[in-house]
C-alpha cells in the first residue's frame, strides 16, 4: 500500500515539489485527514464492481481512497496546473482517469456510456468546490443520470438545507428540489482543521440517495417547480400572498389561486414552508389548469 496523499506532510510535499499556489476562486480546500476520507467513502458503500464519479479532485488524496475500492474512478477537474500533479500521485492507480473539463460544461451521460460500461453501480463521491455546490448536484440530479447516490461534502448550512423538514428555517425550494430526486440525510459533520488552506466555513458531508421514481408525479416539473418556488419567495408572507405576487398574472388570478388552494386543502394563510413535497404535488396539479 502506497502512502497516502491526505496527510499535512505529503499534501505539503507535493505542493512545493510543483510551486502550486491554491486557487480561492476554484474553492481549492484540500482534505489533509485521512480518517475523514475513509469516512466518506465508506457512507458511499462502494464495492469492486462500483463505478465512482469524482468532481475536482485536486492533488488526488480523496481519488486515491477511492480507487482502492472502486472498479473505476473518473474524475472532473477544471484547473490545468493539476493534472500534471494527478499523473504524478496517482500513477499507482491504473483504475483512474482524469478528465480536465468543468464539470457544468460536461456531458456527464455521455462520460458514463463510455466510461463505465462493465459495473454494477454509480456512485458520484467528492469534496466539492463550495462556489458551485448547489449547481454541480442540481445538474447531476437534473441530468437523469443513472446513478445509485452522491456522498458529497459541501458547506454545512447548504447541507442542512438539502436534508431539510418541512417547518424548520433550514425548508426551501432547494430542499424541495433535491429532496423530489433523494433521500438526504446528513451524516457526518467536518472541522476546518481538516482542510488546507482552512475555509472560513464549517463543512458536512450529505449522502444523497436517488429515488426510483421522484418523490411525487406531477404532470409538468418546470411548473411544480415554479409553484414551489413562487411559495417561497418572501417567507414572511402566506402561501396565497406569495402566489399571487410571484406567479404570472398572479394577481388577477386571485380568486382561481384561492380556488385552487380550497382543492388542495390547504389553507391559504399557511406558509410555504409548512407544506410538504406531496402538498406541493397537489397544489400544482390545481394551479396548472389555470395557468395552461
Ligand atoms: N478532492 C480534493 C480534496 O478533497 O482534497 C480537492 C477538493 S477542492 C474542495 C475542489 C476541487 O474542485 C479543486 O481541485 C478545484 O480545482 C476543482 N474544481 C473547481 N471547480 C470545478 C468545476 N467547475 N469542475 C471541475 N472541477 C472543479
Amino acid at each position: 500500500m502506497y502512502k497516502d496523499i491526505a496527510t499535512p506532510t505529503r499534501t505539503k510535499e507535493i505542493l512545493e515539489k510543483y510551486g502550486f499556489s491554491f486557487k480561492k476562486s476554484l474553492g481549492q480546500n484540500f482534505l489533509i485527514e485521512p480518517n475523514i476520507l475513509h469516512r466518506i467513502v465508506d457512507f458511499a458503500e462502494l464495492s469492486e464492481r462500483t463505478g465512482v464519479i469524482e468532481i475536482g479532485p485536486g492533488i488526488g488524496a480523496l481519488t486515491e481512497q477511492l480507487a482502492r475500492r472502486a472498479k473505476k474512478v473518473v474524475a472532473f477537474e477544471i484547473d490545468q496546473r493539476l493534472l500534471p500533479i494527478l499523473a504524478d500521485t496517482l500513477s499507482p492507480y491504473p483504475n483512474v482517469s482524469i478528465i480536465h473539463q468543468d464539470v457544468l460544461k460536461a456531458d456527464v451521460q455521455q462520460v458514463i456510456a463510455e466510461q463505465f460500461m462493465d459495473v454494477d453501480d454509480i456512485m458520484v463521491v467528492a469534496n466539492l468546490p463550495y462556489y458551485v455546490t448547489t449547481p454541480i448536484i442540481m445538474k447531476l440530479l437534473t441530468d437523469r443520470l443513472p446513478i445509485r447516490g452522491m456522498v458529497v461534502m459541501l458547506q454545512k448550512e447548504v447541507a442542512e438545507r438539502m436534508a431539510a423538514k418541512p417547518g424548520t428555517k433550514d425548508y426551501g425550494s432547494l430542499t424541495v428540489a433535491v429532496q423530489y430526486y433523494t433521500q438526504a440525510e446528513t451524516v457526518m459533520h467536518v472541522p476546518r482543521t481538516v482542510f488546507m488552506p482552512k475555509p472560513n466555513v464549517d463543512s458536512a458531508v450529505i449522502r444523497l440517495l436517488k429515488r426510483e421514481q421522484p418523490a411525487v408525479s406531477v404532470i409538468n416539473e418546470d411548473f411544480f417547480f415554479m409553484v414551489v418556488r413562487a411559495s417561497f419567495g418572501q417567507r414572511r408572507k402566506t402561501i396565497l400572498n406569495n402566489l399571487m405576487s410571484q406567479l404570472p398574472n398572479g394577481k388577477e388570478k386571485k380568486v382561481q389561486i384561492e380556488k385552487a388552494l380550497e382543492n388542495a386543502r390547504i389553507d391559504p394563510k399557511r406558509r410555504g414552508e409548512t407544506l410538504n413535497i406531496a402538498e406541493f404535488a397537489t397544489l400544482s396539479e390545481q394551479l396548472y389548469h389555470i395557468f395552461y
